[in-house]
C-alpha cells in the first residue's frame, strides 16, 4: 500500500478494543498495544512494518512502544516508525500514545547507556529526530541503574516532562525497592510515574524483577502496569509446535534461543495449546486474555512479525472468561517452571 494514500479505518474505536485506565492517570491505553523491539528494523521490509502499524491503528491500537535501541540496528525501528509517521500518521498524532526508553547499549563511550543525566537527556532528543516528533507521550529509564545516584536518574526526566520532550515518565526493568524510591521521587516532583512496564507472561510471571507482586505494588502506588513479552517471545503461540520455523525470532538465534525450547517446555506448550483449544481459541489469544484476566494490568504490550499475526492476537479481547479450574490447569501445567511460581 503506498503509505500516502492511506487513511485509517473509520470503525477503529468500534470494534473490540477497550482501553483502561492507568494507573490514576487520566490517561487511557488500549488492552493490546504494539512494541517495536524486533521485526521493525532495516532487514524487515518497509512496507511490511508499516502494514501492520497500520492493521494496528486500524484496529483501536493506540500506543506503541518503542526505545531507542530496537532494530537491529539500534535506532532503526525507530526510524522506521518515523517514516510511517511522516508517511501517513502524523495527521493522527493526537490519537497516538508513542512511548521511547533509554537505559541499554545504544551508543560507544561512557555516556550512552545506563541511567546518567548525560545519557537520558542525549539519547531522547536522538529519539525525537528518528520519530519526526516533538515529543514522546512517555519516556521511559529503561533499566535501573545501580551505580548513578537515582535521584539524577529521575529528575532527567522529570526534566524532560518539564521541557515539554515528554509529557510522562515511566520506569522499566526497576527491582521494587528501586521502583519504591523512583515512584516517591516522581511524585514529590510532579511527574507522577504514569507506568511501570515489566515482563509479565504464563511462563514467566516477573522473574527478571525477583518480584511477582510488582503489578499490585505499581497499582497501590497509582501507577499503570504494562506487560512485555507477553508470549515469552512466541513461545507461547503455536509457532513452535512443530520445529522451528525459518524466519522465526528462534531462527534467527537473537533474543530466544534454541536452548529456550526445551524437551519439557515443549510439553507445556502442547498442554497449553491443548487447553486453548478446549476453550476456543488460539494459544496466542488465551495467553494474551491470561495476563488481561488481571484488572491491575493497564495493557500487554505485544510484538508481530507480521499484520496478519497482530490481527490474529486480537481475538484475545473477546475471550471467554476463565474458570477457577482452566487457571488452577493453567498454574499445575507450568509448575515446574520456577518463574512461573
Ligand atoms: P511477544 O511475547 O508478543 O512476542 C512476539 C513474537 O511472537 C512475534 O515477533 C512472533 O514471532 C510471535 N507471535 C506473535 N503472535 C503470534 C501468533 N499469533 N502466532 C505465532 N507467533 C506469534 O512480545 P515481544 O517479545 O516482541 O515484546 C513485545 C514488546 O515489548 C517489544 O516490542 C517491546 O516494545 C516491549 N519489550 C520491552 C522490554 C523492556 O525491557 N522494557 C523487553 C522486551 C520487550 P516471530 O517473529 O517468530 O513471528
Amino acid at each position: 500500500m503506498n503509505g500516502s494514500a492511506y487513511s485509517p479505518s473509520p470503525g477503529r474505536y468500534d470494534g473490540c478494543m477497550a482501553y483502561r485506565r492507568c494507573g490514576s492517570s487520566g490517561v487511557l491505553l488500549p488492552e493490546i498495544s504494539l512494541g517495536l523491539w524486533h521485526n521493525f528494523g532495516t532487514a524487515v521490509p518497509f512496507s511490511n512494518a508499516m502494514e501492520t502499524v497500520h492493521a494496528a491503528f486500524d484496529n483501536g491500537i493506540t500506543h506503541f512502544d518503542l526505545a531507542n535501541n530496537y532494530g537491529p540496528p539500534p535506532g532503526s525501528a525507530e526510524e522506521t516508525f518515523g517514516r510511517i509517521i511522516r508517511r501517513s500518521l502524523a495527521p493522527y498524532r493526537d490519537e497516538l500514545f508513542i512511548s521511547s526508553k533509554a537505559g541499554y547499549d545504544m551508543w560507544q563511550g561512557p555516556y550512552g547507556n545506563w541511567g546518567s543525566r548525560k545519557y537520558l537527556t542525549a539519547s531522547l532528543d536522538q529519539s525525537l529526530k528518528r520519530m519526526n516528533l516533538d515529543y514522546v507521550d512517555v519516556f521511559y529509564s529503561h533499566r535501573y541503574d545501580p551505580q548513578t545516584p537515582l535521584e539524577e536518574t529521575m529528575q532527567a526526566l522529570v526534566d524532560a516532562v518539564r521541557q515539554g520532550k515528554a509529557l510522562y515518565a515511566g520506569i522499566s526493568n526497576y527491582p521494587r525497592e528501586a521502583a519504591a524510591r523512583a515512584f516517591k521521587y516522581l511524585s514529590e516532583h510532579d511527574t507522577p510515574c504514569l507506568l511501570y512496564q515489566g515482563r509479565f507472561n504464563i511462563f514467566d510471571r516477573g522473574g527478571r524483577v525477583d518480584d511477582p507482586s510488582l503489578i499490585q505494588f505499581a497499582a497501590e502506588n497509582g501507577v499503570g502496569f504494562i506487560a512485555f513479552s507477553p508470549l515469552d517471545q512466541g513461545l507461547l503461540t503455536d509457532r513452535y509446535l512443530n520445529g522451528i520455523p525459518a524466519g522465526s525470532r528462534m531462527s534467527e538465534g537473537g533474543s530466544l534461543k534454541e536452548s529456550a525450547l526445551t524437551a519439557e517446555k515443549l510439553s507445556q506448550i502442547r498442554a497449553l495449546n491443548e487447553l486453548a483449544a478446549s476453550r476456543g481459541q488460539s494459544l496466542a489469544e488465551m495467553s494474551l486474555a491470561w495476563i488481561l484476566s488481571r484488572r491491575q494490568v493497564t495493557s500487554v504490550i505485544v510484538g508481530a512479525s507480521s499484520a496478519a499475526q497482530l490481527r490474529k492476537n486480537l481475538g484475545a479481547l473477546s475471550s471467554p472468561p476463565f474458570t477457577e479450574e482452566e487457571l488452577r490447569r493453567i498454574d499445575e501445567i507450568c509448575s515446574s517452571t520456577p518463574t512461573c511460581r
